[in-house]
């Protein structure tokens, strides 16, 4: 479930269309795609998904529901409503900016994912702050209720080694222990230097990725060189794939 709305703009974005909130979403239903208005209330969010599970031949109390975007705790509102009544495990996607907004909702998130923006990765850079407030919020859960999180850092062939392993150490030091991943970013032209910022301005999806020059991953030889600087840190560190371009979901 991808939310609408986010503020930041990383070069390697690959959902750009969902910087900004629509007034209408795609539905990706067993006849094809089709539109569907927005917002939603909490009530017609959870008949979606049921109606969804259904279309799937899936059980929605017992598949995960993934909450991503954009930046869903953007809608931490709607999401306080909607999240306590929702039966089924919810795994939430989040950039790592909002950390109190993270420890509010936390209590009702089964698993997480959160980013490590580096400073190479902004134009203005990361809040290297709210990122490590966000990793103690999560910390803070694994210990008390056994959260299963991961923090995920995008790198591509221009990513600064010396960024990488820096963020790296930082991880360590925060969440001794921490399942890191290190996704190659997949190689789509990014559209941060021309994608869509409002409504109105939105292209589709292969439109708006032309606008920039494709970001590389970085080569094996590379990857390896991480891996083993990073052997002394405890991290349990691993290179992953980013899986939703190779299953072609959006
Ligand atoms: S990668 Fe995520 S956090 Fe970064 S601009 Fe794209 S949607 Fe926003």
């Amino acid at each position: 479930m991808r939310f609408g709305g986010c503020p930041l703009r990383c070069h390697y974005c690959d959902t750009p269309r969902s910087w900004s909130r629509r007034s209408h979403f795609d539905w990706h239903g067993s006849g094809g795609m089709e539109q569907r208005a927005n917002p939603l209330n909490p009530g017609a969010l959870s008949a979606a998904l049921y109606e969804m599970a259904a279309t799937h031949g899936v059980p929605a109390a017992r598949t995960m529901v993934a909450l991503t975007g954009g930046e869903p705790l953007l809608q931490h509102a709607f999401l306080h409503a909607w999240l306590p009544t929702w039966e089924g495990p919810v795994m939430l996607e989040t950039a790592g900016i909002y950390a109190d907004r993270l420890q509010a909702l936390l209590p009702e998130i089964d698993a997480l994912s959160l980013d490590w923006k580096m400073n190479a990765d902004l134009d203005q850079g990361a809040d290297l702050n709210a990122a490590a407030e966000c990793i103690e919020v999560a910390e803070s859960a694994r210990r008390d209720r056994a959260l299963d999180y991961w923090c995920k850092l995008v790198v591509s062939a221009a990513t600064p080694a010396r960024a990488v392993l820096d963020a790296c150490s930082q991880i360590a030091a925060l969440a001794p222990g921490c399942r890191v991943l290190l996704q190659p970013v997949t190689p789509l032209a990014s559209a941060v230097a021309g994608g869509p910022t409002n409504e109105s301005a939105a292209a589709p999806r292969g439109a708006a990725l032309a606008a920039g020059p494709a970001l590389q991953p970085p080569c094996a030889q590379t990857l390896l060189a991480y891996l083993a600087a990073a052997q002394d840190l405890d991290l349990d560190l691993r290179v992953v794939p980013q899986v939703h371009p190779l299953l072609g979901a959006r």
